[in-house]
């Protein structure tokens, strides 16, 4: 499981570090406090919205049998194109000050079909319980809920609690009470959970279970027989840099204390085929993915088996091609393009 590894100058934005946030929230409170004195005509009530997480977790039906709280929770995000059109956003706030929610008559077709549009500051509130939010799918394989419990609850709970939410198309909500729980869940990974990986991303507004695809990942990967020399944190950023963006490097071989692979962590773009391999000083060497079971071993593509392949015939034709001439004068390729339209991808498993 997520090896710790040193993070080598790999930057992301901390989650929910915004220096801002906290005179945002005063703001918020204040604006809720003063559209409540400001009249009953404005459709805007908050009483009932969740201020805090702690608030989510004690409404009613939470977690409970009739899951209410949780249908309404997937409803929100489904069918809502809301949000791609700023202008009219806008518009809509500087026109009508306090008005947080309004509908706008409009026709598909013969049909009617109002358009609901909700303001800033109400979306603000509407985000709020959500904020240390992280939305999860194991990648290649069902999980069932008690199941990912029981897993999630051993490797992220530390300082405070978590809350699972089964959304559409097998992803799930986890809700964190604590923010560097929150944090080294989105932060050390990869994550497996048996054998695959456990995608990890933070929760974010509009999010939309049925429509949404996985396009990059974290992977280790490994590179088999490197020379010594090149176990150094700055030539293995710069190769991992060209198989994806780089995310770290296993503290084994930094250490050099693992001489047999390199253990490198890379963030994958899963819709273009992975890089399998590259050379130094002409040599070749292969690129072997970790726990991609997935993985295409055709096309070098993740989603489908070789037997389900579309790109069979011709591009597997092309890659046997395409190795016989870089292989030539190199004795080291030990992957080469097999039979059967398999291409030089491997999947180790860990
Ligand atoms: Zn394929």
């Amino acid at each position: 499981m997520a090896d710790g590894g040193a993070l080598l100058g790999h930057k992301k934005p901390i989650p929910n570090h915004d220096p801002e946030k906290s005179k945002d929230e005063s703001d918020l409170q204040e604006r809720s406090t003063k559209k409540k004195k400001d009249g009953e005509h404005i459709f805007s009530s908050h009483s009932s919205l969740p201020k805090d997480y702690s608030d989510v977790v004690n409404m009613k039906g939470f977690d409970g049998e009739g899951g209410s709280y949780r249908d309404k929770v997937t409803g929100k995000t489904v069918g809502g194109e809301y949000g791609s059109d700023k202008e009219e956003e806008e518009k809509g706030g500087e026109e009508d000050e306090g008005v947080c929610m309004k509908v706008e008559e409009c026709l598909v077709g013969d049909y009617e079909c109002p358009n609901f549009i909700f303001a800033k500051q109400e979306e603000k509130c509407l985000y709020r319980p959500w904020r240390r939010g992280v939305i999860v799918k194991l990648l290649g394989r069902r999980i069932g809920y008690k199941a990912l419990e029981t897993r999630l609850k051993q490797m992220w709970v530390r300082k405070g609690v978590i809350n699972i939410i089964d959304l559409s198309n097998d992803y799930y909500l986890v809700a964190f009470s604590n923010e560097e729980d929150q944090y080294a869940a989105l932060m050390d990974g990869p994550w497996f959970i048996y054998d695959h990986y456990l995608t990890v991303k933070e929760w974010s507004p509009n999010f939309h279970p049925a429509s949404d695809t996985i396009k990059e990942l974290a992977v280790w990967l490994r590179i088999s027989g490197l020379p010594i020399e090149y176990y150094d944190s700055r030539i293995l950023n710069f190769i991992d840099n060209r198989v994806g963006k780089t995310v770290k490097v296993d503290k084994n071989t930094l250490t050099q204390e693992r001489g047999k692979y390199a253990r490198l962590c890379v963030q994958v773009n899963l819709t273009k085929p992975l890089l399998v391999m590259f050379t130094i000083k002409n040599r070749k060497y292969n690129i072997e993915y970790e726990g991609l079971h997935l993985l295409c071993t055709t096309c070098g593509r993740f989603g489908h088996y070789k037997e389900g392949c579309s790109e069979k015939g011709m591009e597997s034709a092309a890659k046997r091609d395409d190795q016989g001439n870089a292989g030539k004068g190199d004795g080291s390729c030990q992957n080469a393009a097999g039979s059967g339209g398999d291409g030089p991808w491997r999947v180790v498993h860990k």
